[in-house]
């Protein structure tokens, strides 16, 4: 029977990030397998690429402080350039209330190393995006070194880094179940290609991944939500540095993307069909609606009905990583529910399970916050974050 030292199910941008890490730790005979075609047909290849670290918990702001150190160097170390440009993310609110949310994330923003971040009144605001109506906006929150990376950037460098240092990648490979032996460990791995004896599994499948805990017998609460966007025809009407621009009331918030606008509003997905991915009309036309009042020249502009796409977030019932062990079944690596911010994490969630891994925690930052047994013990992660 073939054999390997740990399979990563699923090669989307966090098994790939793993597997990398892992192998630049040392770990030999790392098998990454993926079921689609070729690399980012998942939710990778749907991320708009945002980065960020304005969050409001300690764990997020730290996750993002760890993965923009190594995007600082990652072309160095994997050949391939992020795209990160510091564009900054600028947050604005329509009410006290929503400002107060937004001060209460600076507080702890500053408290764990953000430093950069700041308040910002409307006049300030009116000079980082001009284009924006200021009528119903209050104030806000920025912060410089947010911006935009290119998500299938890091997942190509990470796999080719990987590849360099021994990790085989298949693809076209679907993973249908584990085996355990009896003392709880998974044994090994079923795919459509044949078994393979392991002494350890990641489960790397993204929105995918509850499907995959359970052939554990594993409850891994990871639920697929449809993401829209709405893309515009060609236009310089904004120029591509405009900041990542998100109204607190309903999450509404648009970008600049390879010279077209990108426009985002969350919305609850399709009711019973959480991995349906199509794109609604009904969507589109309120979401033109909400930008022709909020940034009149964007609201003007033509929708390219072809280029706009959905994707999925695999969302956890806090909005936080799941990070570690499973609780019965200890070769059984999670590593899932992102919920929305998995591209810019996966440079800090690769390397810190390598080292849970590798020594049995993780050396870099304390993730007990995200333990896969905080849903038993009832100790989720406030959920505060606003997108
Ligand atoms: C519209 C949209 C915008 C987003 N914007 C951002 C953003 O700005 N910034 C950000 O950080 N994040 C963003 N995200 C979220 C981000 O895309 C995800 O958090 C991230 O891609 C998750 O990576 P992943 O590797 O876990 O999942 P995926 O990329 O989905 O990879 C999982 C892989 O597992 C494979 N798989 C699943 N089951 C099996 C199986 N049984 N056998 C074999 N293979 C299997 C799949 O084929 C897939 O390739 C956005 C998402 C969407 C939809």
């Amino acid at each position: 029977m073939r054999t390997a030292s740990v399979a990563v199910i699923g090669g989307g941008i966090i098994g790939a990030s793993v597997a990398y890490h892992l192998a630049r730790r040392g770990w030999r005979d790392v098998l990454l397998l993926d079921r689609s075609r070729t690399p980012g047909e998942g939710s990778t290849g749907k991320a708009t690429g945002g980065f960020r670290a304005q969050y409001a918990t300690p764990i997020n702001v730290q996750l993002s402080l760890i993965s923009r150190d190594k995007l600082r160097c990652f072309q160095e170390e994997t050949g391939y350039d992020p795209g990160y440009l510091q564009a900054g993310y600028l947050w604005l609110a329509s009410s006290q209330g929503e400002l107060d949310v937004l001060r209460a994330a600076q507080l702890v923003q500053h408290r764990h190393g953000l430093a950069e971040a700041t308040e910002v009144s409307p006049d300030d605001i009116g000079r980082l995006t001009p284009a924006v109506r200021l009528d119903e906006v209050i104030g806000g929150t920025f912060c410089p070194t947010d911006g935009f990376i290119r998500p299938l950037n890091l997942l190509e460098g990470y796999l080719a880094a990987a590849h360099r240092l021994g990790v085989v990648s298949e693809w076209q490979v679907k993973v249908t179940g584990l085996s355990r032996s009896p003392d709880g460990r998974v044994s090994s791995v079923q795919t459509s290609r044949g078994t393979v004896q392991v002494a350890a599994v990641v489960n790397a499948a993204g929105p995918w991944a509850a499907e995959v805990a359970t052939w554990a017998g594993e409850d891994l609460p990871v639920t697929a939500l449809r993401r829209q966007v709405a893309v515009t025809v060609p236009s310089e009407i904004l120029p591509a540095t405009m900041p990542m621009t998100i109204f607190a009331s309903d999450g509404f918030h648009l970008r600049v993307r390879d010279g077209r606008i990108l426009l985002l509003w969350p919305t609850p997905g399709v009711p019973g069909r959480p991995f349906d991915t199509r794109v609604d009309d009904d969507w589109i036309q309120a979401v033109v609606a909400k930008a022709r009042q909020r940034v009149p020249k964007v609201g003007g502009l033509a929708i390219d009905r072809a280029a706009c796409w959905a994707g999925l977030y695999e969302v956890s019932p806090d909005k936080h990583a799941i990070l570690g062990p499973a609780p019965a079944c200890p070769n059984l690596f999670f590593v899932n529910g992102c919920s929305g911010h998995g591209v810019m994490h996966a440079p800090a969630l690769g390397q810190l399970l390598a080292e849970l891994m590798s020594d049995g925690a993780a050396a870099t930052l304390d993730v007990a916050p995200l333990r896969p047994t905080r849903f038993a013990e009832g100790r989720l992660n406030p959920v505060s974050e606003l997108l």
